[in-house]
């Protein structure tokens, strides 16, 4: 083992700390990004339409200040502690009383849990902080797509490169392993995709489902793509056929497959070597 400039132990912890205030940051972004997108393609429609795009406030992930929804209560430093303040509150504004969602603290708790996965397994190096980034990205992605059916460009993109840099230095896979599963990934669903709308006439999945692909076979090396489709096709239909039969949902609303894909990844990131050495003996 290398020596750490911290303790294997210390290090995990203080992810943990550190990954539930990300958390606290990756609620924003879930509940935030979808609605920038929104506002940009009325802009854009507007102006394509020749009228002049309407004049909104601000509205980013740093401005305005967080607030609650139901009585515009700002929520102070100490509202905003993670999953600490939830509990504090008992779930609910300190101004109105409405009931604030589980999800808040639950994706906190598990920014930190993922952070703390990610060092304690990898170690406080930059393959470690490398494999916090992509979790981090990856549990937004599953709030949004779950939320939305929407996986964003501006989160799957940047991943997409930054397994790529980070594969630069090999620090999951070589590089040209990298660069084949970045393609790999993208054309395995984009063929699917023709396929499904060429005999079924439909449109099983969206572009975002490629290009998140993509990103993990640029991060995780093309080899884990098998294990990635085959798993997350596994737990979507069984979710998928769980809704119809015991919901009664119409067969016909396309699924998010996305949220599988992403959660696919994160298993691939811890496990995937250990698994690909079953299908792909050296
Ligand atoms: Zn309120």
């Amino acid at each position: 083992m290398p020596p750490y400039l911290l303790d294997p132990v210390v290090a995990t912890v203080l992810a943990a700390a550190v990954g539930l205030c990300i958390g606290s940051f990756l609620n924003v972004v879930i509940h935030r990004l979808p609605q920038m997108m929104e506002r940009g393609w009325a802009q854009q429609c507007a102006e394509l339409k020749g009228e002049t795009p309407p004049a909104l406030p601000r509205y980013n992930l740093v401005v305005p200040r967080s607030a609650c929804p139901a009585c515009g209560h700002r929520i102070g430093a100490l509202e905003n502690i993670p999953v600490l303040s939830w509990l504090l509150l008992r779930g609910r504004c300190s101004g109105c009383g409405t009931a604030i969602s589980p999800r808040y603290p639950l994706v906190e708790i598990l920014g930190g849990a993922l952070a703390a996965a990610a060092i304690w397994k990898f170690g406080p190096t930059w393959q470690g902080l490398a494999a916090c980034v992509l979790l981090w990205t990856l549990l937004a992605l599953v709030c949004i797509d779950f939320d939305t059916q929407l996986l964003p460009d501006d989160l799957t993109v940047p991943l997409l490169w930054g397994g790529l840099v980070a594969n630069l230095f090999g620090l999951f896979v070589g590089p040209s392993e990298a660069v084949i599963g970045a393609i790999a990934g993208y054309l395995t669903l984009w063929s699917i995709y023709w396929l499904f709308k060429i005999i079924r006439g439909k449109e099983g999945m969206g572009y975002g489902d490629f290009k998140l692909l993509a990103a993990l076979g640029a991060w995780l090396g093309w080899k884990v793509l098998p294990l990635i489709v085959l798993g997350s096709s596994v737990v979507g239909a069984l979710i998928g056929i769980g809704l119809i039969v015991f919901k009664g949902r119409d067969h016909n609303i396309p699924l998010a497959f996305g949220p599988y894909l992403a959660i696919a990844g994160m298993i691939a990131l811890f496990w995937g070597p250990a698994l690909v050495k079953i299908y792909f003996p050296a």
